[in-house]
């Protein structure tokens, strides 16, 4: 079903076919929406390119690390130039020193926690902020993604249960603040997902074994059920929801003890 034709969603966090964001290009791809991608440096650009050869119609295509507000304003420039306007936009991007994924909390560093709160956290307001003359009277959606992390202690999640909380807190203020403009933000809490950055979550395969175990569903979500629901809050179909985090989690999240 075409229900994203005619709009234009931009996604970051494409670095490979496991990247949950290449879940979400896809899922939009075939509901029929106009595509931006980005790639982190020019290093992964051709990966990316690669990659995209497998979608049916070309997206376009910039480098774009989210940390340099220069970048970000040169990025939002060729989109400007490219569609003129914005309905959607994917916030899929995270990152934190690998040693504090693991090990003791209270070992975390200032570095190390100002680095995961800048890329995971932080530029979701930046984003939002170049994106949002672009999505001027268009019903646009922002869509970011979280982790229950952000809410119970997961082992080894450390900073980046932090980061998740302040994305998921980012979620409602941005959703508060832009709502009025008629932008709709919301995050997706997805389940765990085998990917070049939750590799980096020390003791990663037990958390996905215990989700098998305990979860509803008596499984783990697919990269493929979490880009059917963040292309289900991009479109008109959600456009009552904004600030909300919705769970794509085998239901996990409901079970206690
Ligand atoms: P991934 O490694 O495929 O994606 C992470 C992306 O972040 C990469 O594309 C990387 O290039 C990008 N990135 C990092 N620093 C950046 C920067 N400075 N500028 C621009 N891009 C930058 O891993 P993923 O698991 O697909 O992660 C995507 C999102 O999903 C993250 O927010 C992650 O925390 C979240 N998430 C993942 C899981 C999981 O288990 N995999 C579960 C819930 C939420």
């Amino acid at each position: 079903m075409q229900f994203m034709k005619d709009k234009v969603v931009v996604i970051f966090g494409v670095a490979n076919k496991r990247s949950i964001a290449w879940g979400i290009t896809k899922a939009l791809s075939d509901a029929g929406a106009t595509l931006a991608l980005n790639y982190q440096n020019d290093r992964m650009g051709e990966a990316v390119a690669k990659l995209a050869e497998d979608l049916p119609e070309k997206p376009y295509m910039a480098a774009c690390d989210v940390t340099s507000e220069e970048e970000l304003a040169t990025y939002f420039d060729g989109i400007q130039r490219e569609f003129g306007q914005v309905d959607g936009m994917v916030h899929s991007i995270a990152t934190a020193k690998r040693e504090e994924l693991g090990g003791e909390f209270v070992d975390t560093s200032w570095d190390g926690y100002a680095l995961s709160q800048q890329v995971s956290a932080y530029s979701l307001i930046s984003m939002a902020r170049h994106a949002r003359p672009l999505m001027k009277d268009r019903d646009a959606s922002i869509v970011c993604l979280s982790y229950y992390g952000a809410e119970k202690v997961v082992d080894g999640y450390n900073v980046m249960g932090v980061a998740k909380s302040a994305l998921e807190s980012n979620t409602r203020y941005l959703a508060a603040n832009l709502g009025p403009e008629g932008i709709r933000v919301n995050a997706v809490s997805a389940g765990p997902i085998k990917t070049v950055s939750a590799m980096g979550v020390s003791g990663f395969s037990s958390i996905l074994d215990s989700v098998a175990a305990k979860a509803p569903l008596r499984r783990n979500v697919t990269q493929d059920e979490v880009g059917s629901a963040a292309a289900f809050l991009l479109s008109d179909m959600a456009r009552g929801i904004t600030g909300q985090t919705i769970y794509v989690d085998s239901g996990f999240s409901i079970i206690g003890v």
